[in-house]
């Protein structure tokens, strides 16, 4: 890993009704900037407030040299798109993320910042005194553990939206399409060096969390499909077990029917339940099979980059193809030819 020259950090911080928390988060989060040894701006996105933040936000911007940048989304399209479109108009080599109702304290920018500079490409947090109900943490608990299993990336907690990312990897995430989406698992899907550093979490001092029960079940539902087509796959797997399970027992039936005759067959009524579990199982298949083509959809339609390249070494300037002549044709393609030891990538 190579030390990551920095020459301006970004922070962007979804806001949605927060106009109590606003005046604390732009002196605490500026004062935490200036000890940066690098230039700043903090993006604040308004994410279609119906309280004051908008016009508070505004306020803050037009002040003279302010380094704070607001960008005013019509409407509420919710916390992770809101952060996509900060991350669309920030510009700096390392972005970071947190809250705006002062959960996570804005104090902790420069630690971040100090790991983004040793090159790691997402600097996650884990909050050490999590300041949420006991209904917030189990689910959220059992999550972190699904996502460790199915992605293979270690990370201890996905809820703490406090993290730095690397340039490259905001614009992958740009570069993703899909509308609903979360951000901390789309962006380990693009990352090489990712490390956690503890934080502290306060409680929410203002208003009060803009997560009801139901936009929680959405979230989960973006954090789940936004990370994987396994369930889908599972209609297929199921489907499939019924219906090999089903033709066993219609077999076993029809050899004790044969051996005990009609009378304990219920007078065909177990044939019939034979025949219902084979049909059974393969209604499952053929949505197993609409699962898996679905999935298949749904990865073109959301059309994530298919691959993301880090970087690309070549040790010397890639030479012009030779002129090839076939039947008194000259080839005039331009295309390099590089043999395989050419390019490192790291
Ligand atoms: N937020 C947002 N749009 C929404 C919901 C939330 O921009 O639709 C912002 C909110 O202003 C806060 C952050 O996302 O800055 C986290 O929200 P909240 O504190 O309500 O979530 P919790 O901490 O309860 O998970
Ligand atoms: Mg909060």
């Amino acid at each position: 890993m190579k030390p990551y020259p920095i020459h301006c950090v970004s922070i962007v911080i979804p806001v949605y009704n927060e106009q109590e928390s606003l005046p604390e988060l732009l002196r605490r989060t500026t004062a935490a900037c200036k000890q940066l040894a690098y230039e700043y701006e903090i993006i604040l996105v308004d994410d279609g407030s119906r309280d004051n933040s908008a016009q508070m936000l505004e306020d803050a911007a037009s002040e003279d040299g302010s380094n704070v940048v607001a960008v005013i989304l019509n409407r509420n399209y919710g916390q992770h798109a809101a952060i996509m479109a900060g991350f669309e108009q920030c510009r700096g080599e390392v972005v970071i993320t947190l809250d705006a109702d002062l959960q996570n304290p804005p104090e902790e920018i420069p630690r971040l910042v100090e790991q983004a500079a040793l090159g790691y490409d997402v600097v996650a947090t884990v909050r050490n005194n999590r300041q949420d109900s006991a209904f917030r943490r189990w689910p959220s608990r059992l999550i972190n553990l699904a996502v460790q299993r199915s992605t293979g990336v270690a990370m201890t907690d996905y809820g703490c939206m406090l993290r730095a990312y690397r340039r490259t990897i905001v614009d992958a995430m740009l570069a993703c399409r899909e509308r609903s989406t979360f951000i901390p698992i789309l962006a380990n899907g693009f990352a090489r060096h990712t490390t956690e550093i503890l934080v502290h979490h306060a409680e929410r001092e203002h208003g009060e969390s803009k997560y009801s029960a139901m936009r929680l079940i959405s979230l989960m539902f973006d954090l789940l499909t936004c990370m994987t087509t396994t369930p889908l796959r599972l209609l297929s797997i199921v489907g499939f077990s019924l219906a090999g399970l089903g033709v066993l027992f219609a077999f076993a039936l029809i050899v004790l029917r044969l051996a005990f005759g009609a009378e304990w067959a219920g007078d065909g009524m177990f044939v019939l339940f034979a025949v219902l579990f084979v049909f059974t199982g393969g209604q499952f298949i053929g949505m197993g099979l609409l699962g898996e083509y679905l999935g298949r959809m749904y990865s073109d339609v959301r059309a994530r980059p298919r691959f993301f390249i880090e970087k690309v070494l070549r040790n010397q300037p890639a030479a012009p193809a030779p002129v090839v002549v076939v039947d008194g044709l000259v080839s005039s393609h331009t295309s390099t030819s590089t043999s395989p030891s050419d390019q490192v990538s790291s």
